[in-house]
């Protein structure tokens, strides 16, 4: 068996760094709440999945097979997280006039291709909610089958009071709840019990429902992450993932109804990334109007890698300050490693440029020193902004051969996930909107109109591109 590398990740279970020790050398199996497919994921939701993605390449770097499961929310989030008010995705179909099966595909294939634009490894099993209702209805019935379970006029309930250990995980002050805010608990026997089956309403006209031993209707929302996780990765698996906002209700619901069916240990590392905030406004939010997702950040001419490396700028555990700027920075430092990939790649032409296969005994006494530091930032709870860092000094120290600079670099970029075998040099693809400005430019330029000409220009230089006049007119070039 070959051997594998020591990692060490920040586990939410202990809020401690920990030496990461697999239950079964042979697979790591890692859970990944998705996404809640009642619209266009935004970019903090992205930045959640990029560092889903860094994790499997990361265990896979270390020499560990990965099994990468990740859910889709296709039914049951409600738009509170206390199981009240309307179900996300029957909102979505009411507004946009089309089913909540439409509503689910739709944005499942955005997703996807999004996924797919940032250069995320497909994951091995991605599982809809809707394809495993018997999984779940199976849960709930082994809940109750062990007493957890109470019914009220609006569904099967969770009764919290019934697990000790439930505030544990997010450090719960569950005394303070209830005396604290008043919070309407309809008929339920504690602040934090929480559905596990929901009843169609009569008035309510549903497109996803289905028939249970305690009525028609729909599956809570969290019953669906332990039943799938479950079954494609056992009762007690190694790692499960999402952002920090599921540390309270979600992830701790998953546990209680895990450990109480099963009456094991649901989960060994639990990581948790840390939110995207924008740098001038507090959130991202439809009522603000200002959610951005991967097409306005293609419309403003940058491209999806750009954004790939602006989150590995930051490491996941850490708030990533996000803005244009930002962006920027990221787009310019992402092009300038693309330039030098190019050159290296010139250079080595014949040569050694498809050698792609890093083997500590091929490379000099620095190549070492760099690859060594790369592993241990990566491998010590993915501190992806000091193996960039890394990565950038030893393309500038000299005393690195130019063939072990590409091949390291070839081997970095199987965790980093920036394209560096793929980087060419190519047609700049120009957005119809900067070609239209370009055009405007000219027009005014031909009107002698120079205040309008710089104007435009300046617009075009805020979209990410420079106006380069040459002998042959103007062409675009990437700032
Ligand atoms: P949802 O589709 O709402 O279930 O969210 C999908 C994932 O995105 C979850 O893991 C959330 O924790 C995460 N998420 C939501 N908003 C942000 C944000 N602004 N920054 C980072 N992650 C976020
Ligand atoms: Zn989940």
């Amino acid at each position: 068996m070959a051997s594998k590398s020591k990692l060490r990740f920040f586990n939410t279970l202990s809020r401690k760094v920990e030496d990461f020790v697999p239950i079964n050398e042979e697979e790591v199996g890692v859970y990944t709440c998705g996404p809640t497919v009642y619209s266009r994921a935004h970019i903090g939701n992205l930045k959640a999945y990029v560092f889903a993605d860094v994790l499997r390449r990361t265990l896979e770097y270390a020499g560990y097979n990965v099994k990468h499961v990740m859910n889709i929310t296709d039914v049951g989030h409600l738009t509170s997280d206390a199981d009240e008010g309307e179900d996300k995705l029957q909102k979505s179909a009411r507004l946009e006039r089309i089913t909540a099966w439409d509503v689910a595909k739709k944005y499942t294939d955005m997703f996807l291709q999004d996924a797919k634009e940032l250069n995320m490894l497909p994951v091995h099993v991605l599982c809809r909610a809707t394809d495993h209702i018997p999984e779940q209805i199976r849960l709930v019935e082994r809940l109750e089958e062990n007493g957890f379970t109470y019914v009220i006029s609006d569904g099967v309930y969770f009764d919290t009071s019934r697990f000790p250990d439930y505030p544990k995980f997010a450090r719960l002050n569950v005394e303070g709840l209830e005396a604290g805010k008043r919070i309407d608990m309809g008929e339920k026997k504690n602040k934090t019990d929480f559905a596990l089956w929901k009843f169609s309403r009569p008035e309510e006209k549903r497109d996803m429902e289905w028939d249970s031993p305690w009525g028609r209707g729909f599956p809570g929302w969290h019953i669906e992450c332990s039943a799938m996780s479950m079954k494609y990765l056992g009762e007690t698996f190694d790692i499960h993932t999402g952002g920090i906002d599921h540390i309270s209700v979600h992830h701790t619901n998953e546990i209680a109804q895990s450990e109480c069916g099963t009456g094991k240990k649901f989960v060994n590392y639990w990581l948790h990334s840390e939110f995207l905030v924008l740098s001038d406004q507090e959130k991202m939010s439809k009522s603000l109007g200002n959610v951005i997702d991967l097409d306005t950040i293609k419309k403003k001419g940058f491209s999806p890698m750009a954004f790939r490396y602006t989150c590995l700028n930051a490491q996941y555990s850490k708030r990533l300050l996000f803005g244009e700027k930002i962006l920027k920075t990221a787009a310019i430092t992402f092009s300038k490693l693309k330039e030098k990939v190019i050159e290296l790649k010139e250079q080595l032409k014949g040569g050694s440029a498809g050698q792609t296969q890093v083997s500590e005994m091929d490379l000099g006494s620095a190549g070492k020193k760099y690859l060594l530091e790369f592993k241990e930032s990566l491998f010590d709870d993915l501190n992806t902004p000091e193996a960039l860092a890394t990565m950038w000094t030893m393309l500038r120290d000299d005393s690195v051969p130019a063939n072990e600079k590409y091949a390291l670099l070839v081997d970095f970029d199987k965790v980093l996930g920036l394209g560096i075998k793929d980087m060419e040099r190519e047609e700049l693809v120009i957005p119809q909107d900067v070609m239209d400005l370009l055009e405007e430019r000219e027009n005014a330029r031909k009107q002698s109109d120079w205040v309008q000409a710089d104007k435009l220009r300046d617009e075009i230089t805020s979209m990410g591109y420079r106006i380069v006049d040459g002998s042959g007119g103007p062409r675009l070039e990437k700032v």
